[in-house]
């Protein structure tokens, strides 16, 4: 595989066009707008730029990697050539069901379609598809030049050879694959979500504050981020978003979302993005407890 593209240039699209194009691949990038291929553009230069300082990545390496990326709003132009598809495009289901139409009837017959959906199912997507045997969930983390993990997700029909050749491919670019079946969540989000539904529900009943809740799990567990903190880095939308995906997809009510949580988000207060969550952002380096978390009684 040589040629790659990549749809939606935003946190993640712009993170998996970075790492593909530094490890030698041709890159499509698509969005719909010129200002977020722009803006992600320049992401990508800055984060080269902090390899380059870190000395992990050579300036000519550098300009090489970003010679390779086409930026394109033609989402036809851009798959003329693809062998693979990343689709990183925002999280909502019809638009995905949409742009997988048009990705079937554009790109060429063999090409593998891939989609880096947090909670929408693969097998939905594929089913749209007249390729269903070659569209296959290839989930990054964020963010995506740093973390490992490639979450590999086989839809119902998703073939063996397919699936072989994304793992194959994953560990080309130094990350590790890991191989899921296509239930809600997969299984990231699937232990994730309950656990950060379950620090939100802890912190609701009163039984500990914020602060506390973060660091039982900081400095006992040995996670580097609060689960509270890590919900404000999500966003508190998203985080409810998927509760939503895990609850209905399995019936059970032990993934009913906190009533705090949703409040929150239909507050506005989502976390790092409007600089309020169960933090406040107003110097975002320097995040302090939420004025409403500051009291203990009453959340
Ligand atoms: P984002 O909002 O930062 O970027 C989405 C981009 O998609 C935008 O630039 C938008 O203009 C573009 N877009 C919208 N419609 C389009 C279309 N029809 N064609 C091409 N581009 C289009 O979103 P994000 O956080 O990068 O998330 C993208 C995907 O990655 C989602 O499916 C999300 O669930 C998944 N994901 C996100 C994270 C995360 O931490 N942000 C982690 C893992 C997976």
């Amino acid at each position: 595989m040589k040629n790659i593209t990549v749809i939606g240039s935003g946190t993640m699209g712009n993170g998996i066009a970075h790492v593909f194009a530094q490890y030698g691949y041709q890159v499509s990038l698509v969005d719909i707008s010129k200002e977020a291929l722009e803006r992600g553009l320049a992401v990508i230069g800055k984060n080269m730029d902090r390899q380059v300082s870190k000395g992990s990545l050579s300036e000519a390496d550098k300009a090489a990697a970003l010679a390779r990326i086409i930026p394109t709003t033609n989402l036809a132009e851009g798959v003329a050539h693809a062998e693979l598809v990343v689709e990183a495009a925002t999280e909502n289901v019809d638009l995905k069901l949409k742009i997988f139409r048009d990705l079937d009837a554009a790109a060429p017959a063999g090409c593998i379609l891939a989609s880096n959906t947090s909670s929408i199912s693969i097998t939905k997507i594929a089913a749209v598809t007249k390729r269903p045997e070659s569209v296959i969930g290839m989930h990054f983390m964020n963010p995506v030049p740093v973390m490992k993990l490639v979450e590999v997700i086989r839809g119902y029909s998703t073939s063996d050879a397919v699936t072989a050749q994304i793992m194959e491919l994953s560990r080309k670019l130094d990350k590790v694959p890991v191989e899921v079946n296509d239930y809600p969540g997969f299984v990231a989000n699937k232990i994730l979500m309950p656990m950060i539904n379950e620090a939100i529900i802890t912190l609701y009943e009163g039984v500990a504050g914020v602060e506390e809740i973060d660091n039982v799990m900081k400095l006992g567990m040995g996670h580097p981020m609060g689960p509270l903190r890590l919900a404000d880095f999500i966003g508190l939308d998203v985080c409810l978003a998927i509760l939503r995906v895990l609850h209905d997809g399995f019936g059970n009510p032990k993934y009913a979302p906190c009533p705090l949580l949703v409040n929150m988000v239909t507050a506005g207060h989502l976390g790092d993005k409007t600089g309020k969550g169960f933090y406040d952002y107003s110097n975002p380096k320097a995040p302090v407890l939420a004025e409403r978390f500051r009291k203990k009684e009453l959340v």
